[in-house]
């Protein structure tokens, strides 16, 4: 890609970031008696891991059901054993919220919401009293909430508190009967490594950095579960067409961004943001996923979507509209309050289900996913639809001419 930017006279550079990432290196929560079934779970980051191969424990409950008081183990042996116990709701008033964080749909660890700061500071002090009651793991659950909720500590300050994931109120119930009618065991199998990820984004150089200008970009990792074609080689390309047309070198300048960790929570446009002149930047332009198979047309942005949206109407094609803050890198721009825009296929949710009306409009299949291989081994080259990768690069190329007219 490089390459193909110097051939044809562009000038490039690496803006290089690091950043930790939190791998699960193993993450199993099972009942395994009197039944054994798997347990939705959400571990918590900076703690003990489990022992190879798991903790197997019976399950045990405090005098309280939080546990975070000095005599909450008092004439009960917990020696060995996982404890159950109840998170106490957020006091603070305006708790933090976290920000969804990754592409799209998350689902990784930092797409859960956080909890807020007084529930860790209660959280780690009943994992405090749990250590010194002998207890191996401990599975958290906040009362009457099936969702999972981020427990985020600090390692290494926290690593010698015991594993601990939070789990659905309902499953906690289910654990909780099997362990009043007789007894249950559970096996908890938990590790979280943080590694340094050092990458860099790579950016094109306009001849006066100083000049005002439209950045247009798209995001170059995947998910290490697949190649990543739709998400996001086909925006990284569009992107590269852009790149290398006449027309972006004909006008005002552009620059062209292709941003390194955005699955990991838009590092590399975060980077950019936090560390380049911004005053000369008029405007950002986003593309990611813009070949999903069961595509929708779908535009978002506070103002410059105008540029691809004037063109659809002009050419007599459909469009939906997205949310401007969608999970990809407009984010940070828009934060920094920096104009955006962008262009996808995926209505910024590619697991969501395409309704009967949207099939009616756009084809494809009502009741499958926009792209049923998102985050997937099948995100391949064979599974892309060239129609919709042309729709969107032809109103990125009109975006780009009303730019740097
Ligand atoms: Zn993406």
């Amino acid at each position: 890609m490089e390459r193909r930017l110097h051939a044809a006279g562009l000038r490039t550079r690496r803006q290089p970031f690091g950043y930790p990432r939190t791998d699960f290196v193993r993450d199993t929560v099972e009942q395994i008696r009197p039944q054994r079934r798997e347990v939705t779970h959400f571990p918590g980051h900076g703690l003990a891991a489990s022992p190879d191969g798991g903790h197997i424990g019976e399950l045990v409950v405090p005098r309280d059901p939080f546990g975070d008081a000095a005599d909450s183990w008092e004439g009960i042996d917990a020696r060995a054993k996982v404890a159950l116990l109840q998170l106490r709701p957020n006091t603070l008033r305006g708790a933090r919220q976290e920000r969804r964080t990754g592409c799209h749909t998350g689902g990784g660890p930092l797409g859960h919401q956080r909890i807020a700061e007084d529930q860790t500071a209660m959280a780690r002090r009943a994992l405090v009293h749990a250590r010194a009651a002998g207890v191996s793991a401990v599975l958290f659950y906040l009362d009457q909430f099936d969702f999972l909720i981020g427990l985020f500590f600090e390692a290494p300050g926290d690593t010698g508190l015991p594993p601990a994931a939070v789990v659905h109120s309902s499953a906690a119930t289910a654990l909780r009967q099997d362990m009043d009618a007789g007894g249950a065991t559970v096996r908890v199998d938990l590790e979280l490594q943080e590694r340094q990820v050092d990458t860099f984004n790579v950016l094109t150089v306009p001849p006066d950095i100083t000049a005002p200008r439209h950045l247009f970009g798209a995001h170059l990792d995947s998910v290490p579960a697949g190649p990543g074609i739709d998400d996001n080689a086909s925006g990284s390309a569009l992107l590269l067409d852009l790149a290398l047309s006449p027309i972006a070198r004909a006008g005002r300048p552009a620059q062209f961004c292709w941003w390194g960790g955005e699955e990991d929570g838009m590092r590399g446009s975060r980077h950019f943001v936090a560390t380049e002149p911004l005053e000369p930047v008029r405007g950002y332009f986003n593309t990611d996923m813009v070949a999903a198979p069961n595509y929708v047309i779908s535009v978002y942005g506070d103002g410059p979507q105008r540029h691809y949206t004037d063109h659809l109407a002009a050419i007599g094609r459909p469009w939906l509209e997205g949310p401007v803050d969608g999970m990809s890198d407009q984010v940070p721009f828009l934060d920094a309050g920096i104009p955006v825009a962008g262009i996808d296929t995926v209505n910024s949710a590619p697991a969501r289900l395409k309704d009967d009306h949207e099939a009616a409009v756009f084809g494809g299949v009502a009741g499958q996913p926009f792209d049923p291989q998102y985050h997937a081994p099948g995100d391949t080259l064979t599974d892309i639809s060239s129609t919709a990768l042309g729709i969107c690069t032809t109103a990125s190329h009109a975006a780009l001419r009303a730019t740097t007219r």
